[in-house]
């Protein structure tokens, strides 16, 4: 089969599919380019059952780009809090101030206009741009690869600066066969455009749909599959070995020990403002340890604890299981020593902070410690 014919059979067979299998999704047909980025941002490595309560919390909370670069950056990531990935959170309030502040709060209307904003790669970038506005740019995601990987039989690795270039190249190319009336180049042999009434935004909407729903990861619906008869995948049946990717991802560890310091009705927390995980996020003072430790001794021998609590008569209240949270590229491994201090006690910290321990759902923590809230081992009423 010819380049160009295999391309226009992926093309239209993709938009019949679509047309039979819309997956109805609140953001869906949305053309408020704040809307579509906000959905964008919150879904992106995110599942959309997870995602969809923080996109209507957040249009609730800022119906508008202004009232999101108007609100405390501390309140937008309490709303984020739960979602991961914390500097999308950040990235996005900063590109909210930017618009409000320096845009004089006009969303920008070309796709370098929006790949310039914080936080925003290509594929976003090309997502807002067609999804608002309808211009031709493809998306690749995680779906994009796998559909295109498996349909054309490419096996350059996804993950490969080379591969990224080739998908991009040719999920554009794909995209522009039906673009033709709206600014597409032109194919000799189809002069006006084989698809009538096509949009950049339904196409991207629908390779993202099938990839998500038909062509997916671990059982492909094969059968059933109007690419069937030319996805080089099918055929030479290595669905199961496409996408190629090249990198295993390698997780670091860290052993985590939170001291939830005591005073009369207060504990201490402190904001993340070293560069490092959960940046700008709370937690509690923090030790961290190459092993996991679970008896008074280690408390009595560390150093930093002792420099903290000195001579304060300090006494182990209790010691929590180890929680755990994966991250992309790190296991925290997180053990909680629950102190109690006298009501005397000052901190030698200047960014630790007392808070009544009621008043902690105020602030923003990371899963692990908001884990560790939910299995009450939190003495909340010991005093
Ligand atoms: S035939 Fe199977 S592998 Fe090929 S595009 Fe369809 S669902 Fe994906």
């Amino acid at each position: 089969m010819a380049t160009t014919n295999r391309h226009l059979f992926f093309t239209i067979n993709l938009l019949d599919w679509h047309s039979g299998h819309h997956r109805p999704m609140p953001w869906k047909g949305e053309r408020n380019p704040y809307l579509v980025w906000l959905s964008e941002i919150i879904l992106q490595q995110t599942r959309v059952e997870q995602g969809l309560p923080y996109f209507e919390r957040f249009k609730a909370a800022y119906p508008t780009v202004t009232d999101l670069a108007n609100a405390p950056e501390d309140e937008a990531m309490k709303l984020w809090e739960g979602l991961g990935y914390y500097s999308r959170a950040r990235n996005l309030h900063a590109a909210a101030k930017h618009i409000a502040h320096e845009l004089n709060g006009s969303f920008p209307t070309t796709y370098e206009g929006i790949r310039s904003l914080k936080g925003i790669g290509d594929y976003t970038a090309a997502a807002i741009a067609s999804f608002a506005y309808d211009l031709p740019y493809a998306v690749v995601d995680g779906n994009v690869y796998r559909v295109l990987s498996r349909f054309f039989g490419m096996e350059t690795p996804i993950d490969s600066t080379m591969g990224k270039k080739e998908f991009a190249v040719l999920a554009q190319g794909l995209l522009e066969i039906g673009n033709w009336g709206i600014g597409g180049e032109t194919i000799p042999q189809f002069p006006i455009s084989p698809i009538p009434n096509f949009s950049p935004s339904g196409f991207n909407q629908a390779i993202m749909d099938f990839g998500a729903t038909h062509c997916t990861p671990a059982t492909p619906k094969c059968p059933t599959c109007p690419m069937q008869e030319h996805c080089v995948a099918f055929l030479e049946k290595k669905t199961g070995e496409l996408p190629v990717k090249t990198k295993k991802l390698v997780r670091r560890q860290r052993i985590f020990n939170y001291l939830i310091i005591n005073r009369l009705r207060e504990v201490f927390i402190k904001k993340r403002t070293e560069k490092d995980i959960w940046q700008n996020l709370y937690d509690f003072p923090l030790i961290e340890t190459e092993a996991l430790h679970d008896d008074r001794q280690f408390l009595t021998k560390n150093k930093t604890c002792e420099a903290w609590l000195g001579e304060s008569g300090w006494q182990l209240l209790r010691v929590s299981p180890p929680q755990r949270q994966e991250l992309t590229h790190q296991r925290i491994v997180a053990t909680f020593w629950e102190l109690g201090v006298g009501a005397d006690f000052l901190p030698k910290e200047e960014n630790w902070v007392a808070v009544e321990r009621r008043k902690l759902s105020n602030f923003a923590f990371p899963k692990v410690i908001d884990l560790y809230f939910q299995q009450k081992f939190l003495p909340l009423e010991l005093f």
